[in-house]
């Protein structure tokens, strides 16, 4: 008894949610219908809440990949990178990812937790200092945690903040790693890259940037926020995710220090779990080859993020900064934000709602994103949807 006392808070929480909606814990989903359609409690649903940018987990060619790896190697590698989880196809698979980044090494891992993880926790220790942005990711704050290093956080997004802090920091000789991420996940705003690379070069720090929402969504080729700031080569170590526009599990690093090898024997997240599946690395080896070559995809993610974000913005919705894929609607109240998200379900429509403190300065957020997949006439649902509950926000 007295050893799980410590959840008290957290069954009152979640009395207090149930109260608010009992959906929110049965969201199951029963069929998927397709990336941006899925049966929910009995109704199909059009999507507006998955990190499915651009389509991937639907298309033929990744799941004939998928299929084809596991016929030939099986479900599951059993095994650690480091001993025998190290199949050809994950050799492969850092090589495609390092020459569509343009860095010389990649390390690919089992997924962007652990990728995070493995690199915050070895790259930077308890000598060293890592100064992030408010809104990183869990992962970002976890890995810092882990390798015990002096954490430092700055406003989000305000280089006034970041430029106050490493200056005064720089002074104590230490090194310093900046992070931050391409797009956050939340907000669906960009990192001011090319001023965080000024302050970075300036004061001889290091840059990390996560763009687990960037890769395939940012940038000409699709590389990511660093492409489109055009700092590419100010970026030490760019870490992102399959689990999103690739439509597969698994996580990567790429960066131009050969040290970053070095993480394949130091790092414990890398040693210590089984490699990806060879379904996994197919699939996003595929997802990878189709991102290069067709950014027609892209320009229909972005229509569609324009046309919602102009939707709601018409509605007079208070959304984030400017239009994105990512799409949060804010409302100052966890009650009508609650019931918002449920009538949005009763009207055939699932957005993520996202609560403090997960949500990022206190409000609660329906965190809305689009799909290359979804056609204008779903997105146009998606905002009639949120007509109904405007008087709510
Ligand atoms: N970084 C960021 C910014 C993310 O949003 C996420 C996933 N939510 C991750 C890392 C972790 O990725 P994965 O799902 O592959 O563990």
């Amino acid at each position: 008894m007295g050893l799980f006392n410590k959840f008290q808070k957290t069954r009152e929480s979640i009395e207090t949610l149930r109260h608010y909606s009992n959906s929110f814990f049965r969201i199951v989903i029963d069929e998927v219908i397709s990336g941006t359609e899925a049966v929910i409690n009995g109704r199909p649903t059009i999507l507006a809440g998955t990190n499915n940018y651009l389509g991937m987990p639907q298309r033929k060619e990744c799941i004939e990949a998928a299929c084809q790896a596991i016929m030939e190697q099986g479900t599951g590698t059993t095994g650690s990178r480091m001993a025998n989880g190290t199949y050809s196809i994950h050799v492969e698979l850092e090589q495609a990812m390092s020459r569509f980044l343009h860095k010389k090494h990649t390390i690919v891992f089992t997924t962007g937790y652990s990728a995070n993880l493995s690199v915050l926790s070895t790259v930077v220790g308890p000598k060293d200092i890592v100064i992030l942005d408010a809104d990183c990711h869990a992962s970002i704050y976890d890995g810092c945690r882990l390798g015990g290093v002096q954490v430092y956080r700055f406003r989000h997004n305000d280089m006034a903040d970041l430029g106050k802090r490493i200056e005064r920091l720089s002074k104590g000789g230490a090194n310093i790693l900046i992070a931050v991420e391409g797009l956050y996940s939340m907000l669906g705003d960009r990192a001011p890259l090319r001023e965080i690379v000024r302050l970075k070069t300036r004061y001889g720090a290091y840059l990390l940037v996560d763009e687990a929402h960037s890769l395939g969504v940012l940038g000409e080729k699709g590389r990511g926020l660093a492409e489109e700031a055009g700092v590419e080569d100010d970026v030490d170590f760019v870490i992102g995710t399959f689990s999103k526009s690739l439509g597969s599990v698994g996580g990567y690093c790429s960066s131009n220090h050969k040290e970053l090898e070095l993480l394949r024997f130091t790092s414990r997240p890398y040693v210590f779990t089984a490699s990806s599946s060879p379904a996994n690395i197919a699939a996003a080896r595929k997802a990878i080859e189709i991102i290069e070559r067709e950014p027609e995809l892209r320009r229909r993610l972005w229509e569609n993020a324009n046309q919602l974000f102009n939707r709601l913005q018409e509605m007079s919705f208070v959304l984030g900064p400017a239009p994105s894929p990512i799409i949060p609607v804010r409302f100052q109240e966890i009650p009508q934000a609650f019931e918002a998200w449920n009538g949005l379900l009763e009207n055939g429509v699932y957005v993520n709602i996202v609560l403090p403190p997960a949500s990022p300065d206190g409000t609660a957020l329906l965190r809305c994103s689009l799909s290359a997949s979804h056609s204008p006439d779903q997105v146009e649902k998606i905002a009639k949807a949120f007509k109904k509950i405007k008087h709510l926000a």
